[in-house]
């Protein structure tokens, strides 16, 4: 067997085409699966991402980095080695990293998630012999329900804080989270606001033809309506002026709420469980659709449940230490702790 990719103190490599998939130390070649942080990094001399990240990625990274975008399912060769880029469907332009070489087919999924979320390309099961996959929720306590029970929850406790007079604070990651939440609040409810930096991403993305709700930038110096809901960041929760806007329930928007301490946190009043990747269950039925019998985890949160389930199954099974941080980024801001100590 062809040990197609390596994994380096540079990122996950291909040496016989010469380039990185989201490396985490600058490299000459970059293949970006998706415009969140943890993946996409600033310093490569090339990247190489699919067409619809290149606006996310020159927003994030800048106007002049070097950058090709590519269609899903449409291959390319770099010597010998076949390359095509397929919907995660994580975030607007995820892609999963399909490479061919001499027969043999690896797979890196990048984050991924099963469910439609209706804005990114849903996810494209492959068929493959060896599996790179993300495993952030690797844990049989994360089981996602039905997306649209979690926007009912979330539109009922909007109305009942509004009847409340009580203003209504979101938190949730900036990119994918908040558009997928613009997308189901019921606007008959009350005016929705965003923090200036999330409007600005909503705005790269309807530049691109994405169609998202009008919002309108936070000032939170203005006065605001008691039945809002303003859509922000985590560092509103150590803002002075959310002070002016008292009384406010503040909620956050995580698959980490899934966990009691989380939820159960003095930063916050409410936690909705609600995420961009794969839980359990879908882990397991990704692996099993690829056919892969060889897989690789890269670990960014819960990954030696998922591994054990694995290699009781009869799938030879390696954990690979990554730089990358799925959600738990963004939430433990939110929280001012480690989720580690739940
Ligand atoms: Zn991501």
């Amino acid at each position: 067997m062809i040990q197609l990719l390596d994994f380096t103190s540079s990122g996950i490599y291909c040496p016989v085409a010469d380039i990185y998939i989201d490396p985490w130390k600058p490299v000459d070649r970059a293949i970006i699966t998706h415009a969140h942080a943890d993946h996409a990094r600033i310093g490569n001399r090339s990247y190489l991402a699919h067409k619809d990240s290149v606006p996310l990625l020159k927003y994030m990274l800048g106007e002049y980095i070097s950058i090709q975008g590519v269609e899903y399912n449409e291959p390319f060769y770099e010597n010998g080695v076949k390359i095509s880029l397929h919907p995660a469907g994580h975030i607007v332009g995820s892609a999963q990293v399909r490479l061919e070489y001499k027969g043999e087919v690896w797979v890196v999924t990048g984050d991924f998630k099963l469910i439609d979320d209706g804005i990114s390309r849903p996810f494209e099961p492959l068929k493959c012999d060896v599996l790179v996959t993300d495993s952030t929720f690797g844990l049989p306590i994360f089981q996602w329900q039905p997306q649209q029970l979690v926007f009912d929850e979330i539109n009922s406790w909007w109305l009942q804080n509004s009847e409340d007079k009580k203003v209504s604070i979101v938190i949730g990651y900036t990119l994918g989270k908040t558009q997928r939440l613009l997308n189901h609040l019921e606007r008959s409810i009350g005016p929705v606001y965003a923090h200036g930096s999330i409007e600005t991403i909503n705005q790269v993305l309807r530049n691109q033809g994405i169609n998202l709700p009008e919002v309108q930038k936070i000032d939170l110096k203005q006065k605001v309506d008691r039945n809002a809901l303003i859509l922000a960041m985590p560092s509103i929760i150590y803002s002075p002026v959310i002070k002016e806007i008292q009384p406010y329930s503040i909620a956050a928007a995580s698959g980490w709420m899934t966990l009691r301490g989380a939820r159960k946190t003095p930063n916050i009043d409410r936690g909705f469980v609600l995420s961009d990747h794969a839980d359990w269950n879908q882990l397991m039925l990704s692996v099993k659709e690829t056919g892969a019998k060889r897989i690789f985890l890269t670990n960014s949160g819960y990954s030696s449940a998922f591994s054990r389930w694995l290699a009781e199954n009869g799938y030879d099974v390696t954990e690979v230490a990554t730089k990358f941080t799925g959600e738990i980024k963004e939430i433990e801001e939110t929280l001012g702790v480690g989720v580690e100590s739940f």
